[in-house]
């Protein structure tokens, strides 16, 4: 099984696009330790799954001006959640929704709490090596260019999730997230720009943050980032099948950005 898969870019390219949400994968050794009926997992599944971003990455690097790398996680985020912060940091741990989920979306139980040796397990299997893998995707970017500019690409539902911390907010058609080490005033303004079709657009709400690799975030200033939120029902009515025009409308403003991050940064 692989668990993620780096796609080569052209190798002038800063930018690497970040799909961490995509798969519904999740390995049968893990299954068997989730507290949920399979009705229950589907469930789960169709509600936290940023269905087709993979796609709609892989359309806009084809796009693309000059082709952008692409990590792509090739496991559910149920297994790891490879964003979150892995420790105290993380405001969602409190709602089970850290690292490694021990909670639903909805707030039933996904894993045992408490169990702190198969949390450190699957830390050290997959949590760990994936954050290694982007830490090297970005020193290659910063060793081929002298930066790297990650875009982090997401899907939303439309109805809030009840873990959700920031649900009251609106749930716009892209909500841009951005760090406040790690996302320059150009490349937020880059992203508005790219996706300006959209016009329903807001910054931090109701999602905020975008990914940095944990070794370099706040101190590697090479390193910025953004992260593209879409409402996922402008492209399917998950689970269902993707509408293609769609894809390849949204692609093409991801695309857009690609190229603006590619010649903007430095
Ligand atoms: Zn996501």
């Amino acid at each position: 099984m692989i668990d993620r898969t780096l796609i080569s870019g052209n190798s002038a390219s800063p930018v690497i696009l970040h799909v961490p949400h995509s798969s519904r994968v999740v390995p049968d050794e893990i299954r068997r330790a989730l507290l949920v009926t399979d009705a229950q997992l589907a469930h789960e599944l169709d509600e936290i799954t940023d269905a087709h971003t993979d796609t709609i990455a892989a359309r806009a690097a084809d796009v693309a001006d000059s082709r952008p790398w692409t990590l792509r996680n090739d496991l559910s985020r149920l297994v790891v959640d490879p964003e979150r912060f892995p420790d105290e940091r993380e405001e969602l741990a409190a709602v089970g929704r850290g690292a490694v989920y021990t909670r639903t979306a909805s707030g039933s139980p996904l894993r045992e709490d408490n169990d702190h040796a198969a949390r450190k397990t699957l830390m050290d299997r997959y949590f760990h090596p994936y954050a290694a893998d982007f830490d090297a995707a970005v020193a290659a970017r910063i060793e081929a260019t002298g930066h790297a500019v990650i875009v982090d690409v997401h899907s939303y539902p439309t109805l809030p999730s009840r873990y959700e911390l920031h649900a009251d907010g609106p749930r716009p058609a892209l909500c841009i997230g951005t760090d406040p080490h790690h996302t320059p005033a150009w490349l937020c303004e880059a992203a508005y720009a790219a996706f300006a079709d959209l016009r329903d657009i807001t910054t931090d709400s109701p999602f905020t943050g975008t990914y940095v690799p944990l070794s370099r975030y706040n101190t590697d200033h090479r390193v910025s980032s953004v992260m593209i939120e879409l409402r996922r029902d402008q492209y399917t009515d998950n689970p269902g099948a993707p509408d293609i025009d769609s894809i390849e409308h949204i692609a093409a403003m991801l695309a857009r950005l690609v190229d603006a991050a590619d010649r903007a940064s430095g």
